[in-house]
This record gives structure tokens, sequence and C-alpha cells, in this order.
């Protein structure tokens, strides 16, 4: 239902009426927490049972629309959230809302609120109202003012990165040393040239880990021409400098053996053993 499992974590105790009235958020990825957030705040709203996306009914509509008054955002104006914007905040409030079971409020970047708009903030924390949800999301939850912070329920939602280089923690000219190795690496098991290019590839790579990153490299090359193949694009980074002109059933089938090699890698497999074996395998492919 969401792509994070604390905010499942937070609908259960909705479903269990314990919900709380603030949550603070520590993430690294503020955007899709965003999104994630909204579909929480249809699951609490929803008035048909919530499923994954819930296209049916008018207030799940308004929500992905960000039209629905009852939900209001705040974001700070400038280097800080005004005091104003809190005010604003509590005006509109004070009536129930018409849709939804429950007014909600995000405060986002909420380490910019100032001394005067924290302090405005407080008292819908300090002395909770029946029907009102707030989510204080921040990157930094230690630099939050502690008066807000103490007051509510705290949890950190992260993301892994679906950024190639944040995931091998790489630098982009590490990654070209790792591409042009490949690139000659990949051309020598098609020209059945191999054997000198073991000894060259663990000149390069002397270490497991090395030839791990290698590895999860050619995974990603195999992966993104597989995605390339099934949604069309040219969308993926390593496709421009890696395009496999092979079909569907192939790219599957090596990259199973490419899975293979990475998970005997770990096993601590003798690292000549295990190039021979990936080499025989993937060339069996093509018989
Ligand atoms: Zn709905």
């Amino acid at each position: 239902m969401f792509s994070n499992s604390s905010l499942l974590e937070i609908y259960k105790k909705y479903r269990e009426g314990r919900l709380a009235h603030a949550y603070l958020i520590e993430t690294n990825n503020i955007p899709k927490l965003m999104n994630d957030l909204k579909e929480l705040i249809k699951a609490l709203n929803c008035p048909e049972e919530y499923q994954e996306t819930c296209h049916k009914c008018n207030l799940c509509n308004l929500i992905s629309k960000n039209n629905l008054p009852s939900l209001v955002t705040i974001e700070p104006e400038g280097t800080s959230i005004k005091k104003s914007q809190i005010e604003d905040l509590k005006i509109a409030f004070e009536t129930k809302p018409i849709y939804s079971k429950y007014n909600t409020y995000i405060i986002k970047n909420a380490e910019k609120l100032n001394g005067s708009s924290a302090n405005a903030m407080l008292k819908f924390v300090e002395e909770p109202t029946e029907g009102i949800i707030g989510f204080f999301i921040t990157n930094n939850k230690d630099v939050m003012i502690p008066t807000i912070k103490s007051r509510c329920q705290s949890l950190v939602v992260n993301y892994e990165s679906d950024n190639l280089l944040d995931k091998l923690n790489m630098t982009e000219e590490e990654l070209e040393h790792y591409k042009t190795v490949i690139r000659s690496y990949l051309d020598e098991i098609e020209n059945n040239n191999y054997i000198n290019h073991k000894e060259f590839i663990l000149s390069q790579f002397p270490d497991r880990k090395q030839i791990e990153a290698m590895f999860q490299i050619i995974f990603a090359i195999y992966y993104q021409n597989f995605l390339k193949q099934q949604n069309g694009g040219n969308y993926q980074e390593l496709v421009k400098n890696f395009e496999i002109k092979e079909n569907m059933k192939d790219i599957i089938t090596k990259m199973n053996i490419i899975a293979k090699f990475l998970q005997d890698l770990s096993y601590n497999v003798n690292i000549e053993l295990l190039l021979d074996k990936f080499v025989i395998e993937m060339r069996r492919i093509h018989g």
C-alpha cells in the first residue's frame, strides 16, 4: 500500500483507534515521503475501504489533485516558516472538515519553524483538538525546536536511492573506470578471448569488493536494458553506453546468471573459479 513500512504502522494504529495527533517524520527523501504521506492521508480519510490507489471516491481524487480544503501543507516562505502561515492554518481549522474525517496539516521542512511560528504552532500540539492530525517533516530532527519535537510521536522514514552512484558509493570517475573495464570484458566474452582477460580484470580489481561492484554494474546494465525493452524509452543512464541487442528471454537468463554470481561471491567462493563459471554460462546461451 505504501512504499514504506513505517507509514503502514501509522495506518495500523489508526485501525486500532490509536492514532497520535502529531507525528515528526525524519526522512532522506522529502518528495518521496510526500507522495507516500498523501496515500496515508487518503487511507485515513477514505469513506470506501481504501485500497492501493482508490480511484472510486471523490475524496481520494481531491487529495491526489491537492484540492482537499481540509489538507493543508505549509512550507517555508523564503528562509523560514512565518507566524502568519500558522495563524492562517489555525483559522482554516476552526471549522470541522466537510468531506474528510480529519483536518490534516503537513509542515514541510519543519526545522524552518522559527521562534514565533513554533510558538504559534505549540497550541496545536499541546492541546490537541479531536479530529486534527499533524505531520512535521524534516531531513534532520536534531535541529527541530525541542518544544515541538517532544510533543510529537517521532519516526524515521528512509528510502533507498534509485541512483546507481549512491548505491555503489563511488564517484563519477570511478564509475567511468568500471565501465571501461566492463566494456572490454563483455566484448572479450563474446569473442572467446577470455583467459587473458581474467588476469586483466583481477589486475584492475584485486579486491573482492571491487569485483562485486563490477558485477553489480553489469547486473544494472542488463536490468536497464530489460526495462527498456519492456517499457520502451531510452531514459536509463547505462543503456546509452551498453545497449544489448538480445531478446528478452536471453537478457533475463543472463540477469539470473549475474545474480547467481553475486550470490556465490558473497559465499567466499574462489574468485577465479567463479569468473570461469560465469563465462561458460554466459557463452552457453548463444549455443
Ligand atoms: Zn477513496
